[in-house]
């Protein structure tokens, strides 16, 4: 499972850096000619299509969210003025919302991430992603064929069909969530199958759905089928994706990512929480820095498969359900991950603030298990975990706050 899809996945930073400006250029300029929306936005901020040079240059405009992208072509049908009217495209997908977006056919999506993944020319690919008015099939479909395999589009079938398919067609891959493979698996042992055994898949890539190291451990163990995870959104495509290293996911080398602090829209530090805001850089649909309202942060690391793109640190939830805390964010999968090396202890995180200061305190039930670990030892897993320092540990005899939420956020704001 050696190399790489193309030159590009192994371009110098400076180089990949270069190409990004460039190519953003050309696509505001583009975008000043196309949208409408691109266009009137630029006046607005009093900007030219010369102020938006360069990869930083994006913190000038602001973060476009899906329910604006929703708005904006409920206003206007059916682009919203995020492209030509005329638009030359293949096909048109809708998703729900309605959300409107012409096909962007002259890139591979995906086809990295199928790579990475080890898929190859001779692999036969149940594609289980619905070919019916969305985009994710069809486009999986095209990423899966650039990488020269066979694609059966089984889309949405129910279980037993896809079971059949996969003994009868010799299925030597899987697409689609893993919700969904682990539901067909559970369907060939019910019709008496031993999958393992019987079947002749041995790898699968997920995208839409967080892939839960337990149910990735049981695929990988007892079924022999090797995972990789992708992720995307809808409105701008392929995102990052996961090597054999399996430890963050890179950056797709045709998108601009930032992560960005939602209350402000500027980049938060390295290696911080934040929100993922796509630019996808092509010159049919102009959306400028899509809000994705995922949280991720960016691995400063470089990755030993060699592939020189920056990874993320997989998603550690949705901004909304994320408690910033003197302008860091933690998200209820941080606060579950200090849980997992701690099973025993139970904890709740509360924010409070005092003299205009947050104040993060770690509420814990007193008992044998929190004695047998020791405040300093959770302390300092805590603030590895979440990034942020603990300012006290309240030992607490009886019950946790609003019945034991992980995160309990009790500024008031007046
Ligand atoms: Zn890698």
């Amino acid at each position: 499972m050696d190399g790489f899809y193309d030159d590009m996945e192994v371009r110098s930073t400076l180089q990949r850096e270069t190409d990004n400006n460039l190519r953003l250029s050309a696509m505001v300029d583009a975008a000043c000619r196309r949208s409408v929306q691109v266009r009137e936005m630029l006046a607005g901020l009093k900007l030219k299509p010369s102020d938006i040079a360069s990869v930083g240059d994006l913190e000038k405009l602001p973060v476009i969210s899906r329910e604006e992208v929703v708005e904006l072509q409920r206003q206007e049908p059916p682009f919203g003025g995020l492209c030509a009217a005329d638009v030359d495209s293949a096909r048109i997908f809708t998703s729900p919302g309605p959300v409107y977006e012409p096909h962007l056919g002259e890139n591979e999506l995906w086809a990295r991430g199928y790579f990475a993944a080890g898929f190859r020319k001779g692999d036969r690919v149940l594609n289980t992603f619905s070919y019916h008015m969305v985009a994710a099939g069809l486009t999986f479909h095209e990423g899966l064929r650039s990488v020269g395999a066979t694609v059966i589009p089984s889309g949405t079938s129910g279980t037993e069909t896809q079971v059949q398919l996969i003994r009868d067609l010799g299925v030597t891959g899987y697409t689609g969530t893993p919700s969904f493979l682990i539901a067909i698996i559970r369907k060939a042992e019910e019709m008496g199958h031993d999958f393992k055994r019987d079947f002749r898949i041995r790898r699968a890539s997920f995208v839409a759905e967080p892939l839960q190291p337990s149910l990735r451990k049981s695929f990988e163990e007892e079924y022999g089928i090797d995972t990789y995870q992708m992720y995307g959104a809808t409105e701008v495509g392929d995102i990052a994706y996961e090597c054999s290293e399996k430890g963050g996911w890179h950056v797709c080398e045709d998108v601009i990512v930032e992560i960005v602090d939602p209350s402000t829209g500027r980049c938060v530090e390295p290696g911080q929480l934040g929100e993922v805001v796509v630019t996808r850089l092509n010159d049919l649909f102009f959306l400028l820095r899509f809000g994705t309202g995922d949280l991720s942060s960016m691995i400063q690391d470089d990755c030993p498969c060699g592939r020189t793109a920056r990874r993320l640190s997989g998603i550690a939830g949705r901004v909304g359900d994320a408690v910033k805390v003197r302008g860091m964010f933690i998200a209820p999968s941080q606060v579950a991950r200090v849980r997992e090396a701690f099973p025993r202890v139970t904890f709740q995180v509360v924010v409070t603030r005092e003299s205009y200061r947050d104040i993060l305190t770690v509420v814990v039930v007193d008992d044998e298990e929190y004695s047998a670990v020791g405040a300093e030892h959770f302390g300092d897993l805590f603030s590895g975990v979440c990034s942020v320092r603990i300012d006290r540990i309240e030992t607490v005899k009886g019950g946790l706050y609003e019945e034991g939420k992980p995160l309990v956020d009790r500024r008031g704001w007046d």
